[in-house]
Order: C-alpha cells, then structure tokens, then sequence
C-alpha cells in the first residue's frame, strides 16, 4: 500500500497541530507508524488520502452504526441545512430528539442535549453533585469518561496507550474528588462505600468498557451497584456514551436489567455528528438550570443538523430492531476463531482481540497484553485493508453496513496476520 500523501499530510500537520491530530488516538502513537489521512467513507469503508480502501471496524470510535453516509442520515442533514445551521433558541426537533430517548431508555425522564460524551460525564457528575450536596465520585481503573479534570484518573485508552497514567494540569484537589476502583471488584467497592459513604455523590462506570479493550461486567457487578448507591444516598451514572444504542436499542441498561439514577450518551444518538447528552430521574434532572440551582449551558447545544442526525438515526434503530441481532451475528463470526494466547471479549457488536492468555475482566488483566504482538497484528490488518483502532486498549466496532463478504474477508486476514504471528 502506498501512504505518500498521508506521509506528507502528517508532516504537515505536525507543524500547527499537536501531535498532527485533534484527538490523541489517532496518532498511531500505540503502533508507530503515520496515521492515515481518510478522504471518504461510504458504508462500511473507508478510503484514504492515496485511495486505499479498508474496512473499517473503528466506526468513528462508536457512532456509525449504520456505517458510512447512511442515507435516512445523510437526507435527514440535508433537510435540515435548507432551514438553517444554527439558531440557539429552542426547536420541535429537540423535543422529538429528547422523546426518542426517554422511549428507548426509561430510566431517564428528562434529558438535556449537550455537545459531546465529554460534556455530558462533567454534567453528569456536577448534577450528582448538587443533587446529593456531597463532593466524591466513584470510577474505575481503565474506564474512560471524556477528558473531564476530574475524571482523568487511571483513564484506560488513549492515556495507557501514551504511558500516561495521570494527566498533567489537573489540580490535586480535583483528583482528590475522585476515588478509583478497580473495575468489577465487588469488595473494593464495598469498602469504599463504608469508609466514605457519606461523601460519595455518584458511582460512574462504563456498563460495558470500552476504554480498555472491551471488558464486560461481572455478573451482579452493576446490580451491586445500583443497590450500594442507593442505600448510601449516591447516584448511579451509567456512562453509555459508548453502548448506548449499540450494544442494544435500550443501551447496557436494558442489556443487564439495570435502573440508573442518570445516564450519559454521545456517539451513536449523533449519527455522526457532534452531540452528547445526559438524563435520568426527573427529580434528579429538575437541578438543572433554569429548573434548578446546577449551572450547565451550550451555545451549540441542541444543534440542528446533529439533532437531524441522531433523530433519524433513532428512528431507523426503532424502525429496523432485528438490527442488533444481525449485528451480534456478524461479530460473533467474527470472533469465532481465535488462535491460543489470543483472548477475545465481545457484548454484541463491541469486541477486543486482546494478545493475553487467559481472561480479561479488568484493567490489570487488560494491561498484561502483549502490545508489541498487537502493534504488528494492527499493520499487518491494514495491510490487508482492515482498519482497527491504532491501540490494544480499544474496541472494535461492526457497523449494520458490514455484510457478510466484508466479515468473511476480514476473518480471513485476521486468520492470515494471526499466522504470521505465530
Ligand atoms: C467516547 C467516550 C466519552 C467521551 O465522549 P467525547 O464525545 O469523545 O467527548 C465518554 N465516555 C465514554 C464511555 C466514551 O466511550
């Protein structure tokens, strides 16, 4: 493959953007090499700056569920440009938007649009603040919640993938806030909840990881921690940025029969554009400005286009449920062949080759993979014109657009790359 004008793209780029990206991953910092400069996309791939095609299994890290350019998506965008980009002031679309979800996740009564998962998890978490009037919030090790100061903590992925275990430039008495546990350790969690009960405003937890290679939970994992939040008066905030609407139509919540008191998505309720946003108990969510005495505002928020987005984007998820069991049918063909010393985790269309021997529940377990054996498994795939995440530590994606001829060529490259690996 012939990567000359990524090459120069990314010389480029070096000199007026840090790094050459606007988000760490992307750098290929976990595999070396250049990153690749995409052009296009259209169903389930993607064709670079120099023309080559892959199939691509990153999805925009999560939102395209429906692939590229999907076209209820695409005239959705369309229809919204010929009335205007931009207007902050309320529009019906919000409104329908916000029904979409409240539909599809009971949990949440109301729910407020922001512009990014980021955005939401720093809400999230300052409501759960201000509804409880306590300072802690719970998270664990390798779970990942948007680049929030205080939720930078042992914050799986692109840090691990960097070496970086804490970021600099949050402020100690921020950290201070944040009490990291090892995920799915049901003591860990009961201990923390007897020393300091009393001060934890909320647990937050990726129901399903993604943000250390995907790693499910323990069974009875997030039922224990729904019941310990609500005896100690905390909130439960199920982050489903990332499986909200992909691992099912009602998110990891309907997935494992769980009711968190709020809940935070991105990615896929975009459809590809920039949006976020947060909700639960309506009790809860009436905090919220102008309700409310917790401050939290976008000029953005609520954007047409991307309300177009997601709106059609729901829309055709509700329309077309068999969806998510075709999904779950090509990722388990996907993954139903994996060679010794290769451990493969999967919840429906979320799944991670991790290159350690025996299971991965956890970060320490996530952390013992052979990175190098990953960095040349990565290149030869891309070879082979699959495109994964540049990180162990990262899930793949499979879109509704893949079809079985992408699979079958993907199982056969990955059979090929597994070979010359061995
Ligand atoms: C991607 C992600 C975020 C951050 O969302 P951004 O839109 O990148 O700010 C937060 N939480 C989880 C679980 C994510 O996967």
């Amino acid at each position: 493959m012939n990567h000359a004008k990524s090459e120069a793209l990314f010389e480029r780029a070096v000199s007026s953007i840090p790094g050459g990206v606007n988000s760490p991953v992307r750098a290929f910092r976990g595999v070396g090499g250049t990153p690749v400069f995409m052009a296009r996309g259209e169903g389930s791939r993607l064709f670079d700056a120099d023309g080559n095609e892959y199939i691509d299994y990153v999805g925009s890290w999560g939102p395209l569920l429906l692939g590229h350019r999907h076209p209820a998506i695409v005239a959705a965008i369309e229809d919204a440009l010929k009335t205007g980009t931009s207007f902050g002031a309320p529009t019906e679309r919000e409104v329908e938007i916000a029904e979409a979800i409240r539909d599809a996740v009971p949990s949440i009564e109301m729910v407020r649009l922001v512009n990014s998962g980021t955005e939401a998890t720093m809400s999230a978490i300052r409501v759960a603040r201000g509804f409880t009037g306590r300072d802690l919030t719970v998270k664990f090790e390798g779970c990942y919640h948007g680049h929030v100061d205080s939720l930078l903590v042992k914050a799986g992925s692109g840090m691990a993938t960097l070496g970086i275990a804490d970021t600099a430039g949050v402020p100690a008495a921020f950290s201070e806030t944040t009490i990291v546990l090892p995920f799915n350790a049901f003591d860990a969690v009961e201990a923390a909840f007897r020393a300091l009960g009393g001060r934890i405003a909320s647990v937050i937890v990726e129901p399903v990881v993604g943000n250390m290679g995907c790693v499910p939970p323990a069974p009875g994992f997030l039922k224990m921690l729904s019941e310990i939040t609500a005896n100690h008066g905390a909130l439960l905030i199920l982050d489903e940025v990332m499986t909200g609407f992909r691992v099912a139509f009602g998110g990891a919540q309907e997935l494992y029969g769980i009711k968190p008191d709020l809940t935070t998505l991105g990615k896929v309720i975009g459809g590809g554009l920039p949006i976020g946003a947060y909700g639960g108990r309506a009790d809860v969510m009436s905090c919220v400005a102008p309700s409310g005495p917790v401050y939290q505002a976008g000029t953005l928020s609520g954007n047409p286009l991307a309300v177009a987005a997601g709106l059609a984007m729901l829309r055709h998820l509700k329309a077309h449920p068999g969806i998510y069991l075709d999904l779950d049918a090509r990722a388990a063909e996907l993954t139903a062949d994996v060679p010794p010393g290769v451990t493969v985790n999967r919840v429906g269309s979320m799944l991670t080759f991790f290159f350690h021997q025996g299971p991965v529940t956890d970060w320490e377990s996530a952390k013992r993979s052979d990175t190098a054996k990953f960095k040349r498994f990565f290149h030869l795939m891309l070879e082979r014109g699959v495109y994964l995440a540049p990180s162990q530590f990262e899930a793949a994606f499979v879109s509704a657009a893949h079809t079985a001829e992408d699979v079958r060529k993907t199982v056969a490259a990955a059979a090929e790359s597994f070979g010359m690996l061995a």
